[in-house]
């Protein structure tokens, strides 16, 4: 249960299977009321009429659910389906309410989830113009059927009946608006505790928990930790701001490199970046370390009229089912290795 409401509130499509199931137990239930309502006096036009609406219903709510299940999200089908839903509830309910006992119908409240399945597409205007809609059928039926439409009694049932309708959806509209700015916010930060900001590359934290989840879930992937060479002389030479330039291009060349590749890369802290490389060769990892050792030796920059280049270390090795500090403590000494070997080279080996 608990997973389900969360899915309901994480996800459009949960949320359109909901109402799509609720419009199934309301068709059955129209049946019913008008089975029941029908039984000792049935009129000829009256059923043949709710005969269609039923039919209708069926074939509409049957390529609905098509849509639903069989295209993906965000197709343009599934969207015209799901967003235009609310669209024919309204005309299939236009006619239901006549056919069910009008102002006493007991299929009515309907009105008030309809309303809300709009605010959710349209929030606050939208609520507001499908509570003006349905005002408009409750006035038609009213002055139709009302017997002294100026009694007080009669103007009471029609001021609340109205004052609920767009009460549910003013407040239907602001509730899912303030719910969407929350969930956008949200995002904000959690993509702010994930993110470097001088790189714009995943942070340490994001490094330590996809390695975690990587190594729980027992996926096949080589790590590799890679380090400017004699970063410290750069800052010494042009400054902290130059410096940074540097680091920023390589977040850069990184991002560019493993666009198109399966691995993700991460500012593992100082001018040192974490590699994880979704690969089962040796030979496959040698090549993408390759592009990015030479993309980042043949970039050349420019600071104070002058231009530089800078080269990079690699150390990486395959995942062997250990702790993630092991794994990062066994890559790390590949790179020192790469290091004391005359730096700008990659060392590669199996971990174990
Ligand atoms: P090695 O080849 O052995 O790695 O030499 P190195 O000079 O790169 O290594 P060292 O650890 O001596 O120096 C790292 C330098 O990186 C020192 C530090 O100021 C610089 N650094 C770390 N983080 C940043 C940063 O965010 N911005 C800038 N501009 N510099 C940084
Ligand atoms: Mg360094
Ligand atoms: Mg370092």
């Amino acid at each position: 249960m608990n997973a389900f409401l969360k899915n309901a509130y994480q996800s459009h499509h949960a949320l359109e299977i909901i109402f799509s199931s609720l419009r199934w137990f309301f068709l059955v239930l129209s049946i019913v009321v008008f089975a029941v309502q029908n039984v000792g006096n049935p009129v000829e036009w009256k059923i043949t009429l709710f005969v269609l609406l039923v039919i209708f219903g069926f074939l509409y709510m049957g390529i609905s659910d098509y849509y639903l299940h069989k295209t993906p999200e965000g197709s343009k089908m599934y969207d015209m389906m799901t967003k235009g839903g609310p669209f024919f509830d309204f005309v299939a309910f236009s006619a239901l309410i006549p056919l069910t006992g009008g102002l006493e119908s007991p299929l009515f409240p309907l009105a008030y989830l309809i309303i809300l399945h709009v605010a959710v597409y349209w929030r606050f205007l939208g609520g507001m113009i499908a509570a003006g809609c349905f005002i408009l059928v409750y006035s038609i039926i009213f002055f139709v059927q009302a017997q002294d439409a100026t009694s007080l009694h009669s103007m009471i049932d029609y001021f609340s009946a109205v004052f609920f309708l767009f009460l549910i959806g003013g407040l239907g509209g602001i509730i899912v608006s303030r719910e969407r700015k929350h969930h956008w916010e949200n995002s904000l930060l959690v993509e702010a505790a994930n993110r470097d900001y001088l790189t714009n590359l995943a942070n340490h934290r994001s490094f330590q928990e996809c390695l975690r989840n990587d190594l729980e879930k027992e996926k096949e992937f080589y790590l590799a930790l890679t380090d400017i060479d004699k970063f410290k002389l750069i800052n010494d030479q042009y400054g902290h701001v130059t410096g940074d330039k540097v680091l920023r291009q390589i977040g850069e060349i990184l991002t560019s490199v493993l666009s198109n590749k399966q691995g993700k890369a991460f500012r593992y802290g100082g001018e040192e970046f974490a590699l994880i490389l979704y690969y089962k060769n040796e030979w496959e990892v040698k090549e993408i370390l390759d592009e990015i050792k030479q993309a980042v030796a043949s970039y050349v920059f420019y600071d104070k009229g002058e231009t530089f280049s800078i080269t990079m270390s690699f150390g990486s090795g395959k995942q062997n089912g250990e702790r993630p500090d092991l794994l990062v403590e066994k890559v790390d000494k590949l790179l020192y290795t790469a290091k004391n070997g005359g730096r700008n080279q990659i060392v590669l080996a199996e971990v174990g």
